[in-house]
């Protein structure tokens, strides 16, 4: 599946031709902070099939804990566009609100919902995991 996507000032963009590996809803108290408070809402598809077409995003990993995720993100406009983890080697994990058509999305599973608030919503057809499956 082809999604091409970019950040809210349009001066990155990117194309993901890759199948999508994994269609996530994370309501790890870490995405509140990107989100703005509900869960994240990500798929995971191929690096070698993912590239930036256009700009080049900065990047910021967190040098208090272990194994932090690489995030990547516009330093013009701040959009999060994705992130690289260690627990997933060779896999773009790409934000949804970045894509052009974000209502392809739909969530296979919901994570960390250790850290879920009141308010998130999770659809009952969605596979709920208190950390991850
Ligand atoms: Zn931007
Ligand atoms: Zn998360």
């Amino acid at each position: 599946m082809t999604i091409s996507g970019g950040c809210y000032c349009k001066k990155i963009r990117y194309i993901s031709t890759g199948d999508i590996q994994s269609s996530i809803q994370c309501h790890c108290r870490e995405c509140q902070y990107i989100t703005g408070g509900n869960p994240n809402t990500l798929v995971v598809v191929p690096t070698d099939q993912f590239q930036f077409t256009k700009g080049e995003p900065k990047s910021f990993k967190r040098t208090d804990i272990e194994n932090p995720v690489e995030r990547y993100f516009c330093e013009a406009c701040g959009t999060a566009i994705g992130t690289k983890s260690p627990k997933r080697p060779g896999s773009m994990i790409i934000k949804v609100g970045t894509f052009d058509d974000p209502s392809v999305f739909k969530a296979d599973i919901a994570i960390f919902t250790k850290d879920k608030q009141p308010f998130h919503h999770i659809d009952d057809s969605v596979k709920s995991y208190e950390r991850r499956p």
